[in-house]
Order: C-alpha cells, then structure tokens, then sequence
C-alpha cells in the first residue's frame, strides 16, 4: 500500500517550506532560511479526495417500453403505476404524481369496462368492446405519457442509470391480478343473487 500524501513542514516564522527526515520529527532546530529554531512537526496527512460520482447513487429504472406489457397483461394502471415509479427514481416528482394520475384514470376504465361486461345479461357478451376499449385506453396513454419516458431514457447517457429488477412487478402484478380476479367473482355472484 502506498503512503499518504504528506503536506511538507514548513517554518513558522519565515514560511519556507522544509522537508524533514522522520527523525527529526519533534526535534528542534535551526531553519535554514531565517536561522530561527523551530520544532520539526510531525507531518499530518492530507485527506483522500472521495471522487463523487462513486457517493452518487444511480437510479434503478424499468424499461418503460415493458412496463407498457404489465398494462396489458395484467391491468391498466400497472404500467403508469411503474412509470411513476421510475420518474420517482430519476427524481422528476411532478412527472411522478403526473404518471400517478394516470394509472387512477386507468384503473377507472378497467373499473367501467369490467363492470359492463359483468353486467351484461348473456354472460360472455360485451368481452370484444371491453378489449378494444381496454388498448384504445392503453394507446391513449403511450402516447400522450408513456412515450415521454421512454424519449427520457434513450436521451440518457448510459452509466447515469441502470436496470431494475423485475421481480418485484411480476410478483406485484401477480397478486393484483388475483385480488381483482376475486373482485370479479364475487361481483359476479352478487349480481347473479339480484
Ligand atoms: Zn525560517
């Protein structure tokens, strides 16, 4: 291991600088320069410069193309919920509660799609228009949103973020699909009561 950088001696009264051997340290003597004595001190050592990209952290993002995917899958709302997620990350919190937004308007249209379809007398019926309605409303943010952060991302220069884990959206879907799957049946069972 290489030594620390020592700040040389210097003298107290006249200010010339003096490089002293580690056995004269603490001893007095004469300065070269003034003829004053001085005590040699012993040399402190200069603090390591800590480069600072090292204590920056980098955002961990998803790629905001798949999270489209999640949307489709397996609800609306996931993929700007994931959008906002991500803007959270890269520390743009007005494009976050924007993305957040987002994801309530689409969790609405699930809401109204799935609902029509439960609703309709002959069951099965009113699927197709539900689907269409489903990507038209997906388009709608891609489009009007979700492009931006995918714009976002590209225009980064690599290094300044990298790539989340995916685990923690597959499980999260997972589950979500599985509540609203239960939502729905029970709904279901309701209404057929009536
Ligand atoms: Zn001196």
């Amino acid at each position: 291991m290489a030594p620390a950088p020592r700040r040389p001696a210097g003298c107290p009264s006249c200010g010339q600088s003096l490089s002293a051997t580690p056995e004269l340290y603490g001893t007095t003597i004469e300065c070269p320069a003034c003829q004053k004595t001085l005590t040699v001190p012993h040399p402190q050592p200069v603090p390591p410069q800590l480069p600072l990209a090292a204590s920056t952290p980098v955002p961990a993002i998803w790629n905001p193309s798949v999270c489209g995917v999640f949307s489709l899958l397996f609800g609306l709302a996931i993929g700007p919920w994931l959008h906002s997620l991500n803007w959270k990350a890269l520390g743009r919190t007005d494009e976050a509660s924007k993305a957040r937004f987002w994801a309530l308007g689409l969790l609405g249209v699930d809401i109204l799609r799935t609902g029509y379809v439960l609703t309709q007398p002959k069951a099965g019926t009113g699927l197709g228009i539900s689907f269409v309605i489903g990507l038209a409303a997906l388009l709608v943010w891609i489009v009007a949103a979700g492009r931006k952060q995918e714009r976002e991302i590209k225009g980064r220069v690599p290094g300044t973020f990298r790539k989340r884990s995916w685990m923690g959206p597959i499980f999260g879907s997972l589950g979500y699909a599985c509540v609203w799957f239960l939502a729905c049946s029970v709904t279901s069972t309701s209404l057929q009561r009536l």
